[in-house]
């Protein structure tokens, strides 16, 4: 079982700053941690070549730095790990992410299962996963929380919905989005720390992938982000007069006037 587990490097705290000038987050001084999600999709990744041999390979697309969250996911069990890093894939909307990386796991050969997290914490759209099984033609499912069954040519899963969970099963390979329910993600190991700090890891440019340059980075996307701003809050207060009756009633004007009920 070949299992691609998709990673992003976010910011680790909420106190972010947007360039106003590119509307794109400034990523200098922050700690940088993997995105909460993924973690979970690369246990169930790591659990599923433990039953069933195999490898785990990690891929991410981010800048240089982005190798620190590939060396975390080696010390964690995965086999292999791939870094996407070049200047001209900096600013990517969320196709041109799932583009990249789809290139890279065509790149990759002989998988069976890719597995996403739900979403980011920083970009948070939930996009890149069904984005990804689209270009590279596969079986989706998302919000997994529980794999239920897998064989060579199928998988059995359980995804969360609004008002409970459905059963799905579908052909491999797939791509698959998890959520946190599906497992509890393991601590390092020493041998694996070791083996983190030693690997090498390749990183992938727009000359090794097989890709259309114009459908990468800023350029090559779609979609672009016209302004991000943290919305005003207006606080207006009104002390109402009068007896309680009378309060009520113009308390209740007052909010049909505002539209409120
Ligand atoms: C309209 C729009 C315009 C944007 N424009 C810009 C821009 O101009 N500049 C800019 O810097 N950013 C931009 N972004 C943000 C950028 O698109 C996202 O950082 C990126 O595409 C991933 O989207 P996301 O964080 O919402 O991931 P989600 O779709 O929420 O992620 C789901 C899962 O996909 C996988 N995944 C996501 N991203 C990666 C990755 N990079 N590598 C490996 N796996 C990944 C992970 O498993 C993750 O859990 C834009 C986003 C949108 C929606």
């Amino acid at each position: 079982m070949n299992i691609v587990v998709c990673l992003k490097q976010v910011p680790g705290t909420t106190k972010v700053n947007i360039d106003p000038q590119t509307n794109t987050l400034v990523r200098q001084g922050i700690e940088n941690i993997v995105n909460p999600f993924d973690t979970y999709a690369l246990e169930e990744g790591v659990r599923l070549k433990e039953q069933h041999g195999g490898k785990v390979t990690a891929v991410t697309m981010g800048p240089p730095q982005a190798e620190e969250i590939l060396r975390e996911a080696i010390s964690l069990g995965t086999d292999e790990a791939i870094l996407l890093s070049d200047g001209a894939f900096a600013g990517s909307d969320t196709w041109a992410t799932a583009y990249t990386l789809a290139r890279a796991i065509d790149k990759i050969g002989q998988y069976d299962l890719v597995i996403c997290g739900r979403q980011t914490i920083d970009g948070d759209t939930g996009q890149v996963g069904p984005e990804l099984a689209e270009l590279l033609g596969l079986p989706f499912a998302a919000y997994v929380s529980k794999i239920e069954e897998i064989g060579n040519e199928y998988i059995r899963v359980r995804r969360m919905v609004e008002e409970g969970y459905e059963v799905i099963e579908t052909s491999l390979p797939a791509v698959i989005t998890v959520v946190k329910e599906v497992n509890v993600p393991r601590l390092p190991s020493l041998r694996g720390l070791a083996r983190a700090k030693s690997a090498v890891i390749p990183v992938w440019t727009v000359e090794e992938l097989d890709v259309d340059k114009n459908m990468v980075g800023l350029s090559g996307s779609a979609t672009r982000v016209i302004k991000i701003f943290f919305p005003q809050r207006v606080c207006r207060s009104e002390i109402l007069q009068g007896d309680v009756a009378s309060q009520v009633d113009t308390l209740v004007e007052k909010l049909r006037e505002a539209k409120i009920i």
